[in-house]
């Protein structure tokens, strides 16, 4: 086990974008930017995150401070009130290395090999493409996936498009993307302090090689909590679609929070009667990469009794705190359930039954409550910078202000 003191987390958000909205139901759409993140503590920063993520309009977002506790601590330490002054404090948090043996005594391996044959044939229109409807536009885009072992590296080029149809929702329209992702060969947990994901831009992306963004909204709010009414975007609007995504800059089309679509299967349900209904009784198989290799699932897994449980996250929104002002609003607590401060842990996978860090997509957190970060948060391996999208042709570079 080694000892991180992970405590505040300063994140720089640069530009802002976001989508006009309307909204409506399920999770919702927002718009997102690209942002930078430095953080001042032992959690680093990733390089800009190219991309950035929806909407229209742009604006400078402030600092952010993300707060990390240790789970025992009796003092919530406040998010850095002055976005302008460097974040302070942090207690130490135990985090388990990669080489920390399961509880059952078994060992973790630290390395995937996504050329073996059980990773073949996850990868959703890579062997035909899919048309789905933009039922925000009326027209259909093509979802298409393509992989290539290129040096040490798995590239999935992919159209950005989902298998399933969709709503852009205000930041329309989604087109398609000459998305291109890089993640290692044999993913390897680091042994630096974990990466900051982007707070608005891509952090990683699905099996059927859309964008999965970070937790804010082009204003800088919680999409999710926006979309689930706990607060009131005032500052630009926001929506997510019924699939919990919606088109972003440059038209790439994003989700925020699993919202059951990107495990819909053609064959056995209308996308338009789509709900929030991922079936605990379902335990999931992948449903795609952090940008450092690692897969993510679902809320679902096994347990050692070969039960499925659900899996929650381990952040709590701050007393007071409803969301708008993004990952400012929340705290790690160490034991609020079994996920670290990335939303990740070892354990079995369908994939890899004998074990293996990897990272969850989250409904709720321990209290029952918003599952911030919905997704990663950060990276427990290495990330290959390419993935930090400078941009070509409608990628990860925000459209021109209107
Ligand atoms: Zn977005
Ligand atoms: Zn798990």
């Amino acid at each position: 086990m080694r000892v991180l003191l992970l405590g505040v987390i300063s994140i720089m958000a640069i530009t802002v974008l976001s989508c006009t909205d309307d909204s409506l139901s399920l999770p919702g759409a927002e718009s997102t930017q690209a942002n930078d993140l430095q953080s001042t503590a032992d959690l680093q920063t990733s390089p800009p995150a190219g991309t950035n993520d929806s909407g229209n309009d742009t604006a400078l977002e402030p600092t952010a401070t993300l707060v990390i506790v240790p789970p025992n601590s009796t003092t919530v330490v406040s998010p850095n009130p002055d976005p302008t002054q460097p974040a302070t404090t942090v207690s130490p948090i135990v985090i388990p290395d990669a080489t920390t043996p399961a509880s059952d005594g078994s060992s973790y391996p630290t390395k995937i090999l996504y050329l073996d044959e059980v990773w073949a044939n996850i990868w959703l229109c890579k062997d035909s493409t899919v048309e789905s409807a933009d039922l925000t536009a009326s027209g259909t885009q093509i979802c298409s996936v393509l992989t290539e072992v290129v040096g040490d590296n798995f590239v999935i080029n992919s159209t950005g498009i989902p298998n399933h149809d969709f709503e852009s929702t205000p930041g329309c329209c989604a087109i398609e993307q000459n998305q291109v992702w890089t993640i290692p060969l044999e993913p390897e947990l680091s042994n630096a302090e974990p990466v900051m994901a982007s707070e608005r831009g891509a952090v990683a992306f699905t099996v059927t090689g859309v964008a999965i963004y970070g937790p804010e909204e082009g204003p800088g709010g919680d999409a999710v909590a926006l979309e689930y009414e706990y607060f009131v975007e005032d500052r630009q609007a926001v929506d997510l679609g019924i699939c919990g995504g919606h088109a972003g800059p440059g038209g790439e089309y994003h989700y925020h929070y699993d919202s059951n679509c990107m495990h819909w299967h053609e064959d056995s349900q209308d996308i338009a009667g789509y709900t929030l209904d991922i079936a605990s009784s379902v335990i999931s198989k992948v449903i795609g990469f952090a940008l450092d290799g690692f897969p993510i699932y679902s809320s679902y897994e096994q347990d050692q009794s070969g039960n499925s449980v659900e899996v929650t996250s381990s952040y709590r929104l701050i007393s007071g705190e409803n969301g708008y002002n993004g990952i400012d609003d929340y705290v790690y607590v160490e034991d609020l359930s079994n996920l670290d401060e990335c939303n990740g842990h070892f354990g079995s996978t369908p994939e890899i039954p004998e074990g293996t860090y990897h990272y969850h997509s989250t409904l709720t957190n321990g209290d029952g409550d918003l599952g911030f970060p919905y997704f990663p948060l950060c990276y427990k391996g290495t990330v290959n910078e390419d993935n930090y999208r400078s941009t070509d042709l409608g990628r990860g570079v925000p459209p021109p202000r209107p």
